[in-house]
């Protein structure tokens, strides 16, 4: 759907979203709502579900609760399990994409390989392996999590058994009756671990670096609670806003006062302790950095696995491979037959930063040589109508991303309000000084954070140890600071000329009166504006519930009205889904929590 015949014969579109994750639907749902059809959702897959559709390791999960891990706007009242596992969340992400009538929008099988802004002509030139296409606005979801590294070790090309990427599991090989080594202590690790132990012959755990381990309290959703959800709203409402609001109160233990995470530490020993009885593994697998400064890991069954007789944990990283023989950096010898990495993704140094040209033809990886940076989490200086979903220090260490991706949707709205607004062939460039503010600001915030003086190395931090990958407050604050977009903070970019912000806002000031005010701490990157823009009763989530009285807060659940909640094969009583081919009836912007 969407797209007029462009420049030279190539297809046009207003909106370019690129990947089908919690990012790229929900982006592809708020458009509907804010009445753009004119758009198109490119996906290198082959289906929906990003993180979901790749992750489908043996005990895959989420690790923050269900009813929190999910949209705002599609509140599902029929979970499975308190932390659901991967098979029911794509099927979330599926039924989302059917719901909100998305799929006319989505190009399955589209990989973009190259962008391109035509300063000329103001728009996205995009080059996608099923074809060329034109945008006036590209928003980038292609997800901080989505490409799979693969640690350079000597040897690897030559080991003769099976290799593989948790995220690109292959089902078709049976590890039953085989020696198997994980390579990893991560998030994923974690959760492969247990599931595969009891089918293998033996596995063995190279461990770099021990994780903090807290239980993970999963169990299944009962009748009762799924029929209260469904028949009493307020209920799953509550149930998400107590999620909500345990993890805001946690943020300032990570963020401010690193020290009181010292009885979470305790507690974590606790249940290491509950199932490791040799005091020489416990050793092994006990943390040397403060909790918190790596992710915080959930399972109850990680540390039993580690107990059992036909698991080894080798505490130290693999050095190299000789032929069918793990070498580890220790020197330990292990042979087997297939070799499993759990070892991260490409975070702060994604590809398609390669693969996005700027306004002085610079690539998006150019500009982030020495670290990501955008404004808001959204906008990078040089590059004019492209967002990103997900950007840099948007990342979370302790609640869940859905509430950032929404709050970045918001953001997003607004900004082609604003371009809409502003009329005629326009274009918004983030001014380098409000980015590099922006940026200062959240670096300031990082010193005290537990991520910066924990002790550890991690992957939020890049090559040259910035941490250019968490938000370091809460998804309230941040939801106020990407409320709206400040035009002071861009420079407004016309077709064949460059007009200074000021002048257009004088302009528009004259008909609108004062400007409200962000309030935030992170200031705009201008002086202040004479004036103000227009009202707009949308701007700031007039219609969605999302904002405590007083824009003080994040409500957790902000949709009431108009919400689409999914219940199994349709959409549930009274709510607002979008019929296919046609525009929601809901009435706010949705983007609640
Ligand atoms: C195993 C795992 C578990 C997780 N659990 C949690 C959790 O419990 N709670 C939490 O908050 N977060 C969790 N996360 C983080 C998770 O990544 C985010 O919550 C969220 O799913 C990210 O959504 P996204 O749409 O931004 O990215 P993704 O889901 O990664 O989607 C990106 C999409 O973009 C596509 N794409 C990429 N490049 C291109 C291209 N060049 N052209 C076209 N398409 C492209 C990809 O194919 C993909 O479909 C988890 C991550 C993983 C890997």
């Amino acid at each position: 759907m969407g797209g007029t015949g462009g420049m030279g014969g190539r297809e046009h579109v207003r909106v370019a979203v690129i990947g089908s994750g919690f990012g790229g639907l929900g982006a592809a749902v708020r458009l509907r709502r804010e009445g753009i059809t004119d758009f198109v959702v490119l996906e290198r897959a082959d289906s929906v579900g990003g993180t979901w559709r790749d992750n489908s390791y043996p005990g895959c999960a989420c690790d923050v609760p269900s009813h929190l891990y999910s949209f705002s706007f599609a509140p599902n009242p029929d979970w499975p399990r308190t932390f659901s596992g991967q098979p029911a969340i794509r099927a979330y992400l599926e039924h989302v994409a059917d719901t909100f009538g998305l799929r006319p929008h989505i190009r399955l099988d589209s990989e973009v390989r190259m962008m391109r802004w035509d300063a000329e002509e103001l728009r996205w030139e995009i080059e996608t392996s099923a074809g060329e296409l034109t945008a006036d606005v590209v928003v980038s979801a292609t997800g901080p999590l989505s490409d799979p590294k693969m640690p350079e070790i000597p040897g690897l090309a030559e080991f003769p058994g099976k290799v593989f990427h948790s995220a690109r599991w292959d089902h078709d090989y049976d590890l039953r009756g085989k020696r198997v080594a994980m390579i990893g202590t991560g998030a994923s690790a974690i959760q492969i671990v247990p599931a595969i132990a009891p089918e293998v012959e033996r596995l063995t755990l190279f461990q770099r670096t021990p994780p903090w381990v807290m239980p993970r309290t999963d169990r299944a959703i009962t009748a009762v609670e799924r029929w209260l959800h469904r028949q009493l709203p307020f209920t799953r409402a509550a149930r998400r806003g107590l999620l909500w609001g345990i993890r805001e109160l946690q943020v300032g233990a990570f963020t401010k006062r690193p020290n009181q995470l010292g009885l979470i530490e305790s507690l974590a020993k606790a249940n290491m302790a509950r199932s490791i009885k040799d005091p020489a593994l416990r050793a092994k697998l006990t943390p040397s950095y403060r909790i918190g400064c790596k992710r915080i890991l959930l399972s109850s069954e990680y540390y039993p696995a580690l107990a059992r007789p036909d698991v080894d944990l080798v505490a130290s990283g693999l050095k190299e491979i000789r032929g069918s023989v793990l070498v580890a950096a220790d020197g330990t010898e292990t042979e087997v037959d297939a070799i499993i990495f759990g070892t991260g993704f490409h975070v702060t140094d994604m590809p398609i930063a390669d693969r996005v040209v700027g306004a002085e033809g610079q690539t998006l990886a150019d500009a982030w040589k020495d670290g990501m940076q955008a404004l808001r989490g959204a906008t990078a200086a040089g590059f004019p109508n492209w967002m990103t979903i997900i950007g840099p220090n948007t990342g979370l260490g302790n609640s869940s991303m859905i509430l950032m991706i929404e709050s970045q949707l918001t953001y997003m709205a607004d900004y082609l309000r604003q371009l809409g607004m502003l009329g005629g062939r326009v274009a918004l460039g983030a001014r380098p000084s409000a980015v590099n503010r922006w940026n200062r600001q959240v670096q300031a915030r990082m010193e005290r954070t537990v991520w910066n003086t924990g002790g550890c190395t991690s992957w939020y931090l890049d090559a040259q140890g910035r941490n250019t990958t968490v938000w370091p407050g809460t998804t309230g604050e941040f939801r106020r600071e990407t409320r709206s977009v400040d035009l002071a903070e861009y420079e407004v970019l016309r077709a064949g000329e460059r007009e200074r912000v000021p002048t257009v806002a004088v302009a528009v000031s004259a008909v609108a009166g004062p400007r409200r005010s962000r309030g935030g701490s992170v200031g705009s990157g201008a002086a202040p504006l004479p004036g103000a823009l227009p009202p707009n009763p949308r701007a700031s989530n007039a219609g969605g519930a999302g904002v405590a009285p007083g824009g003080a807060g994040l409500a957790p659940d902000g949709v009431s009205s108009g919400e689409a909640g999914l219940a199994p094969g349709g959409v549930s009583g009274g709510g607002g889904g979008v019929a296919p081919g046609g525009v929601s009836n809901v009435g706010g912007p949705g983007a609640g929590a």
